[in-house]
């Protein structure tokens, strides 16, 4: 029986459900005279070159790399250590002025873009040190305009046979990856930044306090893991100026290709692979219209690809035994998957001629519609019809579903009349369709056709963004993929950390 007492307590305890809140967050800027006090407080804080209002520097940072289309912000600041972040921060209270951190600008969702408030950008490109490596615990220290790529260099230049696994856009930095919970083609083996690659995390919150969320042991179990609160939360909590990144041992690898007559197959046969514990360090999926692509971008090439659904692996072993041994058993199970024409590769150059298929997989995809454009995130094209996308849908569902999210996809794109080459993270259920289109009325299937597909992906169990996070591109489907209850949690954490909304506002919290 229930203690009535303790029954009484719950029954009357005051209830104060987080469904039906709407909780506002601050929309109230500075004037125009505080933006000018607070920028004229950030030159007399910090040397010339590091505050800039050239219209031409506040352009770069309010777009993506190879767009046309601007969002700046009112004023570019590069800090050099923590204290200077905090200087910024409370500049930036002082005078009521968002804040926005930008580190690599690789994100796609319009995550750093300036807003109609605009405010201080906080470019980290000068704190991007690798501060202590840890060789025998396997980690390092470093601050967060640190790129992953260069760090994986600089390992390898010192012949310290470890590397970060966690793979996101070229140029990404370690700030960007914490905050949008990135991952990678690594994912499959080595899992995705809401994993515990990240120890800890040192973070100049909206109060200008600093927080350490915990030590650098490998184990902590002291209270929950504040770090989790900033993972994927686009700095729109605090401002990562340091981290703990957690090191992988660097193995040996070689790459294989197989087709197989459905992407069903070839998801099945790389769900039994994986439970048979070979060791996979990525699986991508190219389907048949990628490897159609692949074949027209490749003119030049002697190659002409099966233009069939195709997996292309990373087999990782310590040494070549295990590597031909994990190959052998991966052949043996994607045969009795229907899987045909299997290649291994035999030496590093040829395992990299086929990894630069996969690599080069998305560019074939926009080289064989020339002249078409391909369907971005909303944000890029409510606010610019014209421009030529790059980016794409990337859905994710329960690795199992994968296949009826594809076929759903392939009778959808059939019936608008368009083309939609898909490319996907097949060991995580993740798929990026990229929908191309030629005119307005394409443009306008072309958009039902990927709010459909969210649709599907939802209706799966899956999500909108399996690791491009929300910014402002993925908004508008938050509430119908979490459920109201766990956005309005989402948005009185925001309010309790950040209560005059001024770190990177009108991005990830639905309006
Ligand atoms: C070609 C291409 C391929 C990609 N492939 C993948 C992929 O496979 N997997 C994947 O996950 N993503 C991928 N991405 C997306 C992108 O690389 C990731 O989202 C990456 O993590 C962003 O890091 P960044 O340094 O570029 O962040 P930015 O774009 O600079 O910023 C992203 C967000 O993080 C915030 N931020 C930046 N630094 C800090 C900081 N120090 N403190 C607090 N907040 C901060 C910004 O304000 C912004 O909200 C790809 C992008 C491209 C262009």
């Amino acid at each position: 029986m229930p203690d009535t007492a303790f029954m009484s307590i719950i029954e009357h305890a005051p209830r104060a459900p987080l469904a039906g809140t709407k909780l506002q967050l601050n929309r109230t800027y500075g004037s125009p005279e505080d933006y000018a006090k607070a920028i004229e407080e950030l030159r007399a804080a910090f040397p010339a070159e590091d505050v800039s209002t050239d219209p031409a520097v506040l352009e770069v940072h309010g777009r993506l790399q190879n767009y046309t289309k601007s969002f700046p912000h009112s004023v570019v600041v590069v800090p050099r250590s923590t204290e200077d972040v905090v200087r910024i921060v409370n500049i930036s209270r002082e005078y009521r002025m968002p804040i926005v951190a930008y580190g690599g600008a690789t994100s796609v969702e319009g995550h750093f873009f300036g807003t109609d408030a605009k405010g201080i950008c906080v470019d980290m490109a000068a704190m991007n040190k690798v501060l202590e490596i840890h060789e025998a615990d396997s980690d390092l220290v470093c601050q967060p305009g640190a790129k992953w790529t260069d760090i994986n260099a600089m390992l390898k230049e010192k012949g310290i046979p470890l590397f970060f696994p966690l793979d996101p856009g070229i140029g990404a930095s370690i700030g960007g990856m914490i905050s949008t919970g990135c991952s990678g083609t690594n994912a499959v083996k080595y899992g995705t930044a809401k994993g515990e690659w990240f120890l800890n995390a040192t973070v100049v919150l909206p109060s200008g306090e600093v927080i350490k969320t915990r030590r650098r042991s490998r184990k902590c179990s002291a209270g929950f893991d504040t770090l989790r609160l900033f993972l994927g939360a686009e700095g729109t909590l605090g401002l990562v100026t340091e981290a703990t990144l957690r090191l992988a041992p660097l193995l040996p690898t070689r790459v294989a290709v197989v087709q197989f007559p459905s992407v069903a197959h070839a998801v099945r046969a790389s769900t039994a692979a994986l439970n048979l514990g070979v060791n996979l360090q990525c699986i991508e999926l190219l389907d048949a219209l990628s490897m159609r692509a692949l074949n027209a971008y490749n003119t030049g090439g002697t190659r002409a690809w099966p233009e069939r659904d195709s997996l292309f692996i990373k087999i990782q072993g310590a040494t070549p035994v295990f590597i031909d041994e994990s190959a052998r058993i991966l052949r043996d199970v994607a045969e009795r998957h229907g899987g045909t024409g299997f290649e291994f590769a035999r030496t590093e150059a040829e395992a990299e001629e086929l990894w630069s298929a996969r690599k080069n997989a998305m560019h074939a995809g926009y080289a064989m519609f020339p002249g078409a454009q391909a369907f971005g995130t909303d944000v890029w094209l409510e606010s610019s019809p014209t421009l030529k996308m790059l980016a794409h849908r990337l859905l994710s569902v329960p690795v199992s579903r994968l296949p009826e999210l594809v076929t759903t996809i392939q009778k959808d794109v059939a019936a608008a009349g368009l083309n939609a080459p898909m490319i996907g993270h097949v060991g995580d259920g993740n798929l990026h369709a990229i929908v191309i289109y030629r005119d307005e009325e394409e443009e306008k299937a072309a958009r039902s056709l990927v709010a459909s597909m969210v649709k599907h992906a939802l209706d799966l169990d899956g999500t909108c963004t399996g690791e491009h996070g929300v910014g402002l591109g993925k908004k508008k489907f938050l509430v119908e993929e979490l459920g109201e209850s766990t956005v309005e949690l989402m948005k009185h954490i925001k309010q309790s950390v950040d209560p005059l909304n001024l770190f990177n506002p009108g991005k990830l919290y639905p309006d």
